[in-house]
């Protein structure tokens, strides 16, 4: 058997995993991007097979099984289906708040829904001015008799329209700048909350990409998430655990693509042998698994630093490592993987030209690749 860093029981649950994926998600992979439509009967998947609740505590009805497996899931369904892979990734993004920034009452509250996939999380940090600089945001949330009122707006936000809790930031002091920033769980049937619209995209199209608007939407206090003005903080920390997830999604795209190449260079012939056999091709694919190697060995490292608990300053910089370094491998290796397949490499019949355009968000979304140089070098100056 090949050398594999996992244990037994990490290794049990991520071939179950590979096996849904191969079974039941790749035959729906093509259908899900052409439609456009999200895939309901993949959370319906996920929801029997306990998957959602690989993010989540097992105080808190989750499997408890730590931060690896977890990445180790989104990779194995993002071999397929990237769409896919990025439901998982965005329910931890979603929990995180509550986990790192919760009080044990709002963890009993929600955390068990979102464990199950009952319900769908999402996070909502973005806005139409503020991407990159997010503490320039202009939503604001005003305390008003044991509530707060949220008034403002949100782009760009995954799972808008599906999922049932959002984590949002907003200005509870804007003079404060950072730290004049809180964060709120908001519940889809909110008055005052409401998805303006959905964005079409070049890739991950069975994903929704939303507005969220605030006009007006009160939230008790009970929902704020730690102290207020702690928000951006939380914020953070809560991309810094979550980064991976897209590093994973990334990942998973790249190993796919290089398995796809590599299938179809064994059996496509040009000048009387098998491409795989033309020394070009041979070390494009050479090149391809290696970085995707490489990608592998940075990703779970990260799963095991957070497994072990060390501290947020040293995930901070892995996790930027491996979301940085997965993400360029995804977004060259699908490049080369077309190129592999020639003029059938750009055609929609085949999945290779799908995994391109997904693979280039994973370069933007949770802090595009050159915000994670920023973070990789701040930290490398000390
Ligand atoms: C499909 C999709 C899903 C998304 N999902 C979510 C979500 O669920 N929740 C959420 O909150 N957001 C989400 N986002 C938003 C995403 O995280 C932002 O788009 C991203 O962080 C970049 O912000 P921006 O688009 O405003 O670009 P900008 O910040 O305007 O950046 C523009 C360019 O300038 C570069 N740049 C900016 N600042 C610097 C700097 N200091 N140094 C060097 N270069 C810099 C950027 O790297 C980029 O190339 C999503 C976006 C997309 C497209």
């Amino acid at each position: 058997m090949p050398y594999d860093v996992l244990s037994d029981d990490q290794r049990e649950i991520r071939d179950l995993v590979r096996t849904l994926a191969r079974d039941r998600i790749a035959p729906r992979a093509a259908e899900i991007d052409e439609s456009h439509e999200f895939p309901w009967d993949v959370v319906e998947l996920f929801r029997e097979h306990e998957l959602f609740g690989l993010f989540v505590d097992e105080r808190y009805g989750g499997t408890g099984t730590g931060t690896l497996l977890s990445l180790v899931a989104i990779e194995e369904v993002s071999k397929v289906c990237a769409t896919s892979g990025l439901i998982l990734a965005v329910q931890s993004l979603g929990s995180f708040g509550l986990e790192l920034g919760g009080s044990d009452g709002q963890k009993e509250r929600f955390l068990p829904r979102l464990a199950s996939g009952e319900w769908l999380a999402a996070y909502a940090l973005t806005e139409a001015g503020s991407g990159s600089d997010s503490a320039a945001m202009r939503t604001e949330a005003r305390r008003d008799n044991g509530e707060y009122v949220l008034d403002g707006s949100k782009r760009f936000i995954t799972n808008a329209a599906v999922a049932s809790l959002y984590t949002v930031f907003a200005k509870t002091d804007p003079a404060k700048g950072h730290s004049g920033i809180s964060a709120f769980v908001v519940e889809s049937d909110t008055p005052g909350f409401e998805v303006a619209r959905l964005e079409p995209k070049m890739g991950i199209s069975g994903s929704t990409t939303g507005e969220l608007v605030f006009s007006g939407c009160r939230v008790p206090e009970t929902n704020r998430l730690g102290p207020e003005g702690s928000g951006f903080r939380l914020a953070m920390r809560i991309l810094d655990r979550s980064r991976p997830g897209i590093a994973a999604q990334a990942l998973g795209i790249a190993q796919g693509a290089t398995d796809y190449a590599l299938e179809y260079a064994k059996t496509r012939e040009t000048m009387g042998r098998p491409i795989v056999q033309h020394e070009l091709i041979a070390g494009k694919l050479a090149d391809m698994e290696t970085a995707c190697e490489a990608a592998r060995g940075l990703l779970y490292r990260f799963g095991q630093m957070a497994d072990a608990g060390v501290a947020d300053a040293e995930l901070t910089k892995a996790g930027a490592m491996a979301k940085l370094y997965c993400s360029d491998t995804a977004m060259w290796v699908t490049t080369e993987a077309v190129q592999i397949l020639g003029g059938y490499g750009y055609i929609r019949e085949y999945p290779l030209e799908r995994m391109m355009r997904d693979a280039k968000i994973t370069q933007i979304y949770e802090g595009t690749n050159e915000i994670q140089r920023v973070v990789i070098a701040r930290h490398l100056a000390g």
